[in-house]
C-alpha cells in the first residue's frame, strides 16, 4: 500500500505553523513598531525639549540684548555727565537729560547727586528740578541705591500710577574725576521688550507661549494667551502641578537654575522650562503641550501605526480567507482522495496512512480481509447498480459491528480491510461471523433474492498482505467464511512465489516431465490407453507434483504454455513409439479451462500433430469437470470443432463437484472419467456406500446410452476393479494397475504387456 500522500492533519498542522509565524512576525513586528514609536516618542520629547531650550535662550538673548543697549546709552550718559561738567548745574543737567531723553526710547530720565539734590526729563511732562529720591517706589530707591554702591542695576516691575502700566528703571553710577561717585542716573522704561510676551505671541511652533516669573514663581508678565486659563497669580497655584514638580521647581527657582518640568491640564499633559534671567530673580517661563511642537512628526507617527494596523489586519484576514479557501479545497480534494466514491468508506490510502499511525501507538490489533464470493456473479446478475448496493450495505454492517478506534477501508472491487483490537483468534471468529451472518440473512431474502456470501482472512499482529493470503486460500472453499493466517499459509505463499520465479526457466530447461499412467480394459484386463501426466523434476532430481503447481498455473495462465507443452512431449513420444515400430497406444492429455477455450487452441493443436506427424485419433483431451461450468453451448461448439478434425474429448473428474446428469445428456463427449471420490468408502457407512453405487449405475448406463464411454478413476484395489466392472464400466486407471511412470518406465511397461 501506498505511503504518505496527502494527510488531512499534515495540512492542518501546516496551516497552523503558518498562521503562527505570520501571528508571530506580526507580533514581532508590532512590538518593533511600538519599540520604534517609543524611541521616535522619546527622542521627539527631547527634541522638544532642546526646541524649548533654545527658544527661551534666544528670548532671553533678544530680551537681554535690548537691556544691555538702553543700559549702555545710559551708562554713556553718566559717563558724559562727568566728563561734561553738567553735573555741576542743575539748568545744564536738565537740558542734558533733555537730550539724551530725545536720543532715546526711555519713558523719563533723571539724575540724581549724592548730595540730595535731582533732575528729571519725561517725554510726557518734560524737565521737573525737585526730584529726590523719596518720592520714587520701592523697586527704583533699591535699584538706585544699587548704583549708589557702584552697581549697573535693574529694578524690579512696578505699577506707575503716573503711566497707569508696569514700569521699571536701569540705574548706574556718576563718577567724578576722582574715581568717587557723586550721582547716579536713571531711565524709567516700559515693558515694551516684553511685548511679545505681553501680547500673548507664540514660541515652539505656536504650541507654547512665555512668562516673566519671580524667583517666588509669582507672574511678573503673563501672556495674554497661556495654556491654563485660569487666572494665576503664581505657577504654583491650582492643582497642575504636582506636589514633588513644586517643591523641586521651588527650590531650583531659588538658585536661579533652569527648570525642565511637566504638568497636566484638562488631561493633557504639557510641560515647561524656566530659565533664569540672571538679575532680580527673574525668569522666563515657557509651557508648552507635551505633543505641541512635534505635532505633525506624531501625526505621521499615528498615520503609519494606523497604517501598519490596517496592513496586518488585512494579512490576517487574507491569511484567514486562505486558509478557510484551502481547508475547503482541501476537503474536497481530501475526500477524492481518501473516500471511496462508492460506499463512502475509506479507500486503501488513507487505510495505509491510519494503519501507520495506529501501529506507531498499538501492538495489539489483527487485519481482517473480507471479501465476496462469486461477485461477479452478483454484478451480471443484478447490473452494478446492485453491486454497488451490496457493497454499500457490507460497508454499513462491517461500521455497526466496529468500535470506535477501530476502523476500515474498500481497498478495491469487492475487497474490504478492517482493523480491529482483538487479537484473540476465537474472538475474532465470532465477530467475523457476525458480520458474515448478518450479511448472509439481509440479503437471502425476497427482496434481494441472492444470499451474499462473505469470505474472510485473519492476521493476527499482521498486516494487509497476510490476511489476504489467508482469505484467498479459502477463496474455493464456498462453507468456509473464516481463514486465520499463520505460519502454513505462509510456508505455503513462499512455495508459489518460489513457483512462479521459476516456472519459466523450469519450462525452457526442460524441467516438466511426461509421465504416463496406463488405462485398462476392465473385462479383458487389456491395456487400452494412457493418461498424460505431468511431474517437475526439480535440478536435484526430486520432484514437485502437479497438485503444488497447476492450481498456481491455472491462476496465473502458465496452464496455457504447459498444456501445450506436454502436448508436444505426447506427441513427441508417440512419434518415438512409431518410429521404433511400436503400435501406439491412444494417450489422453489433461487441458485446463484457459487453454480449452483460447482461440487459437484448435490451430496450435494441429500444428503440434502436424509437426510429428501424429493421428489426431490417438489424442483426448481431458477436460475438467469445472469447464463445464461455462456455457455448454460454448463447449459443444469446442467439442465439435475438436471433433471434425479426429481428436476425442473426456470429461474428467465427474461426480466431483457440480456435475449432473441433465449435463451429460448435453455434452456431445466421446469420454467420462468417474471421479476417485466414488470409490472412496468411510464417510456414511454402507448405506452410503449404496446409494453411491445406485448413481454410479445411473450414470454408467446413461453414458452407454450416449455412446460415451467410461473410466473409472482410482482403481486401487481388486475390489474396486470388480466393483466398476459389474456396474459396467468399461475402462478403469489406478494405482491397482500402475502409479503414473516415466516414460521410459512406460515402455518397459508396455513391453512387458505385449
Ligand atoms: P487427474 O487428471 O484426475 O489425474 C489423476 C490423478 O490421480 C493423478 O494425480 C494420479 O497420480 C492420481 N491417481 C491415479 N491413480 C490413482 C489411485 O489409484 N489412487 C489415488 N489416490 N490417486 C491416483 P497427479 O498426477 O498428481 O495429478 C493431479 C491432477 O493434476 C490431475 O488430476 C490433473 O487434474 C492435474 N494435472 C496433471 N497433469 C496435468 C497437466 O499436464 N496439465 C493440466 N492442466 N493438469 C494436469
Ligand atoms: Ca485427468
Ligand atoms: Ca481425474
Amino acid at each position: 500500500m501506498q505511503k504518505g500522500g496527502i494527510n488531512e492533519n499534515k495540512i492542518k498542522r501546516r496551516l497552523i505553523v503558518l498562521a503562527v509565524a505570520v501571528v508571530f512576525i506580526s507580533i514581532t513586528l508590532c512590538a518593533a513598531g511600538v519599540g520604534v514609536l517609543h524611541y521616535v516618542l522619546r527622542n521627539a520629547h527631547e527634541a522638544e525639549h532642546i526646541q524649548m531650550q533654545i527658544e527661551v535662550m534666544e528670548y532671553k538673548a533678544r530680551i537681554l540684548k535690548q537691556m544691555n543697549k538702553n543700559m549702555k546709552i545710559l551708562t554713556t550718559f553718566a559717563n558724559m555727565c562727568q566728563i561734561s561738567g553738567i553735573v555741576n548745574s542743575e539748568e545744564k543737567m536738565g537740558q542734558g537729560l533733555e537730550a539724551a531723553n530725545k536720543s532715546s526710547s526711555f519713558l523719563s530720565i533723571a539724575y540724581i547727586s549724592s548730595d540730595g539734590w535731582g533732575a528729571v526729563n519725561a517725554s510726557k511732562f518734560g524737565t521737573m528740578y525737585d526730584f529726590s529720591l523719596e518720592d520714587r517706589s520701592e523697586e527704583s530707591k533699591e535699584a538706585m541705591r544699587k548704583a549708589f554702591q557702584g552697581e549697573n542695576a535693574v529694578s524690579k516691575l512696578f505699577d506707575s500710577a503716573i503711566y497707569q502700566e508696569k514700569l521699571f528703571v536701569y540705574a548706574v553710577p556718576v563718577y567724578d574725576e576722582a574715581g568717587e561717585i557723586i550721582g547716579v542716573v536713571a531711565a524709567s522704561d516700559t515693558i515694551e521688550i516684553f511685548n511679545d510676551i505681553a501680547n500673548g505671541n507664540t514660541v515652539m511652533g505656536g504650541e507654547g507661549y512665555v512668562h516673566i516669573i519671580d524667583d517666588q514663581g509669582n507672574f511678573l508678565v503673563r501672556s495674554e494667551n497661556t495654556l491654563v486659563k485660569e487666572n494665576m497669580k503664581s505657577i504654583f497655584d491650582g492643582p497642575y502641578l504636582s506636589d514633588d514638580t513644586k517643591s523641586i521647581t521651588k527650590t531650583k527657582l531659588l538658585n536661579h537654575e533652569s527648570v525642565i518640568g511637566e504638568f497636566s491640564y484638562n488631561n493633557e499633559k504639557c510641560h515647561y522650562y524656566i530659565e533664569s534671567m540672571g538679575f532680580n530673580g527673574w525668569n522666563l517661563f515657557c509651557a508648552n503641550k507635551l505633543w505641541g511642537s512635534i505635532l505633525p512628526l506624531g501625526r505621521i507617527i499615528i498615520m503609519i501605526g494606523c497604517s501598519v494596523f490596517v496592513l496586518l489586519s488585512l494579512m490576517l484576514f487574507l491569511l484567514y480567507f486562505g486558509y478557510y479557501k484551502i481547508r475547503k479545497n482541501t476537503s474536497i480534494l481530501l475526500r477524492h482522495a481518501y473516500i471511496d466514491p462508492v460506499t463512502g468508506a475509506k479507500n486503501s490510502l488513507r487505510f495505509a496512512q491510519d494503519f501507520e499511525e495506529f501501529q506507531k501507538k498499538h501492538k495489539d490489533y489483527s487485519i481482517i480481509a473480507i471479501n465476496i464470493h462469486n461477485f461477479k456473479f452478483i454484478n451480471d446478475l443484478f447490473g452494478n447498480s446492485g453491486g454497488d448496493k451490496a457493497l454499500c450495505y457490507i460497508k454499513r454492517v462491517i461500521e455497526e459491528n466496529i468500535k470506535d478506534v477501530e476502523f476500515f477501508c474498500r481497498e478495491s472491487a469487492d475487497l474490504f480491510y478492517v482493523l480491529m483490537l482483538d487479537v484473540d483468534e476465537d474472538k475474532l471468529i465470532s465477530r467475523i461471523e457476525k458480520i458474515v451472518n448478518t450479511v448472509k440473512k439481509a440479503t437471502g431474502n425476497a427482496e434481494y433474492s441472492y444470499e451474499i456470501s462473505l469470505y474472510s482472512g485473519v492476521a493476527i499482529r499482521g498486516d494487509t498482505a497476510k490476511a489476504l493470503l489467508a482469505m484467498q486460500s479459502i477463496q474455493r472453499k464456498l462453507y468456509t467464511s473464516v481463514a486465520v493466517y499463520n505460519e502454513e499459509l505462509h510456508e505455503s505463499l513462499r512455495n508459489k512465489n518460489n513457483i512462479e520465479r521459476y516456472m519459466q526457466t523450469a519450462l525452457q530447461n526442460e524441467e516438466f516431465k511426461l509421465f504416463l499412467q496406463p488405462k485398462f480394459d476392465l473385462k479383458n484386463n487389456c491395456m487400452v490407453g494412457a493418461e498424460a501426466l505431468v511431474r517437475w523434476q526439480k535440478p536435484d532430481g526430486t520432484y514437485r507434483y502437479p497438485g503444488e503447481f497447476i492450481p498456481i498455473f491455472e491462476a496465473n495462465g502458465f496452464c496455457l504454455k504447459l498444456d501445450m507443452y506436454m502436448v508436444d512431449l505426447v506427441c513427441r513420444q508417440l512419434r518415438l513409439w512409431i518410429d521404433s515400430g511400436v503400435t501406439p497406444f491412444p494417450i489422453s492429455i489433461n487441458q485446463s479451462k484457459l487453454l480449452f477455450f483460447n482461440g487459437n487452441y484448435v490451430n496450435d493443436l494441429l500444428q503440434v500433430i502436424n509437426r510429428y506427424r501424429i493421428s489426431p485419433s490417438l489424442i483426448t483431451l481431458e477436460i475438467l469437470e469445472g469447464v463445464a461450468m461455462s456455457s455448454l453451448e460454448e463447449i459443444n461448439h469446442r467439442v465439435e470443432e475438436l471433433h471434425s478434425k479426429g481428436f476425442k474429448v473426456s470429461m474428467d473428474d465427474f461426480g466431483s463437484g457440480y456435475s449432473s446428469l441433465n449435463m451429460l445428456y448435453q455434452l456431445r463427449i466421446d469420454e467420462l472419467k468417474l471421479d476417485r471420490a466414488f470409490l472412496q468408502r468411510g464417510a456414511g457407512g454402507n448405506e452410503n456406500d449404496e446409494r453411491r453405487k445406485i448413481i454410479l449405475e445411473h450414470v454408467i448406463s446413461t453414458a452407454k446410452e450416449l455412446g460415451i464411454r467410461t473410466v473409472a478413476e482410482g482403481i486401487e484395489t481388486e475390489y474396486d476393479k470388480n466393483t466398476m466392472k459389474n456396474l459396467g464400466c468399461d475402462y478403469g486407471q489406478g494405482y491397482f494397475y500402475s502409479k503414473p511412470v516415466s516414460a521410459q518406465d512406460f515402455i518397459s511397461f508396455y513391453s512387458e504387456q505385449a
